[in-house]
């Protein structure tokens, strides 16, 4: 099976810019084109020497709150069916939302692995908020911030176990 990390979570929490991270200065392999691959951009990877495909989803989510939920939860569901392993991103400067909870319903159910990345933990005094997320059922979270990269390599050594 091809190595496939997803990218999955709710608007705002920093899916893209971690995909921009991990991908940097790859080229996109894939363009939106249609259905619900316009909502993915699938980029290309390597860490340790191991080559692997990302996946940012939901992009361009429009529509009523309903609407938009019940895309959010497309895009995961097609993440279990199609990644070796998701990475689930939250926001610690806002804790746990709804939606979160409903996301990591869902993927408590997947067979896949998961990891909880714990988002925007951009100096250390923030790793204590990260606790919160414990209660998923999923895990460690990963504290990482996406803007500056700290803690991401922890995070990658350990996806990349999966290849
Ligand atoms: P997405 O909707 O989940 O794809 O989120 P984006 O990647 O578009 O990011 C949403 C907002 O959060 C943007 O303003 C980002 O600059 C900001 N953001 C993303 N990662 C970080 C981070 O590690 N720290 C901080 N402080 N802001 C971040
Ligand atoms: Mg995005």
């Amino acid at each position: 099976m091809a190595n496939i990390v997803a990218i999955v979570g709710r608007p705002n929490v920093g899916k893209s810019t971690l995909y921009n991270r991990l991908t940097e200065s790859r080229k996109a392999i894939v363009d939106d084109f249609s259905g619900v691959t316009r909502d993915r951009h699938y980029g290309q990877a390597e860490w340790i020497g191991k080559k692997f495909t990302v996946i940012d989803t939901g992009g361009f989510v429009h529509g009523s709150e309903d609407v938009f939920e019940a895309a959010i939860r497309e895009q995961v569901l097609i993440a279990i069916e199609e990644a070796s392993v998701i990475l689930f991103v939250v926001d610690v400067t806002t804790g746990t939302t709804d939606l979160d909870d409903e996301i990591a319903g869902i993927l408590r159910r997947s067979n896949k692995p998961v990891y909880i990345v714990s988002n925007k933990v951009d100096s250390a005094k923030q790793v204590n908020d990260s606790a919160e997320f414990y209660s998923f059922g999923l895990g460690d979270p990963y504290n990482i911030s996406s803007m500056t990269g700290s803690g991401t390599g922890e995070l990658l050594d350990d996806v990349v176990s999966h290849f």
